[in-house]
């Protein structure tokens, strides 16, 4: 039991994950979720309405990635729509995501640690919205925001505004940085009263269409026009130590090409 310093109130403590969703294998086909009716269907998330509020000052969106990649996996598309809006954006980092090649001599952690946010900084030149985004760190432990969620709760209270709206991976993601993000963050909007929004990133691997573990009656849509969608797969292509092959232990992509495309499709879901 950690302890709670008094004058930083503890957040509601997150739970540990719930093992049925597991992300293995190719995951479920680009062409099962093109097919889905389900999710042609789904209401439309209007940016002009659901990002602005009574100021004239449009509120500034602050969006959460466990590991540099993970803001362009999930929300490149909201992204380039939110600065075309005028919005803020605020991306936080809240790993470095140092711990993504084990045992690697190309990919140490020492190097990760540089190299992930700096393809992260690449990638908002791709997507056009350099001179719109600010990049800040957390420098969280890759794979330990679970047992760091204190720390994580008490950074929040040193970033966050009170208009902000939070943009952050689902809670049941899958991936157990992204399930530990998504709950501190949602958590943290709750008790502050914050708009939050969770996108999906791995569901789309282990979900499969209507799936009841994703709370689709909550879902809202936004459509990617093909440039939007274009510039999408070229923010991902500067993602290099992630989808390329090590050739120091062997180990293939950690995003594969089937992940790529499946993630690239003119739409995100937000919850
Ligand atoms: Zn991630």
């Amino acid at each position: 039991m950690a302890v709670v310093n008094s004058n930083h109130p503890s957040p509601t403590k997150i739970h540990p994950i719930v093992g049925d969703r597991v992300i293995e294998g190719d995951g479920t086909s680009t062409e099962a979720w093109q097919n889905w009716q389900g999710l042609q269907d789904l209401p439309r998330l209007n940016i002009g309405t659901s990002f602005s509020t009574n100021s004239s000052k449009l509120p500034r969106v602050c969006v959460f990635a466990p590991h540099p990649d993970d803001e362009i996996l999930g929300c490149a598309g909201l992204i380039q729509q939110l600065t075309l809006n005028g919005n803020p954006i605020l991306i936080v980092h809240v790993t470095n995501g140092s711990q993504s090649h084990p045992e690697s001599e190309i990919y140490p952690p020492s190097k990760l640690d540089i190299i992930r946010p700096n393809e992260s900084v690449e990638a908002f030149k791709k997507l056009g919205v350099d001179q719109q985004v600010t990049i800040s760190a957390l420098n969280l432990q890759d794979g330990q925001v679970y047992h760091q969620q204190d720390l994580f709760h008490q950074k929040l209270t040193e970033i966050l505004e009170p208009t902000d709206i939070l943009v952050t991976p689902f809670i049941h993601d899958g991936h157990p940085d992204h399930e530990a993000t998504g709950q501190v963050v949602a958590a943290y909007a709750k008790q502050h009263n914050l708009k939050c929004y969770q996108v999906l990133i791995w569901a789309w691997h282990w979900a499969r269409p209507a799936d009841s573990r994703v709370p689709w009656q909550n879902a809202l849509r936004i459509d990617l026009t093909a440039e939007q969608q274009q510039r999408k797969v070229d923010a991902i292509h500067c993602f290099k130590s992630q989808i390329t092959m090590d050739e120091s232990t062997g180990n293939p992509p950690i995003l594969s090409a089937q992940t790529i495309n499946r993630i690239s499709q003119p739409w995100e879901v937000y919850i």
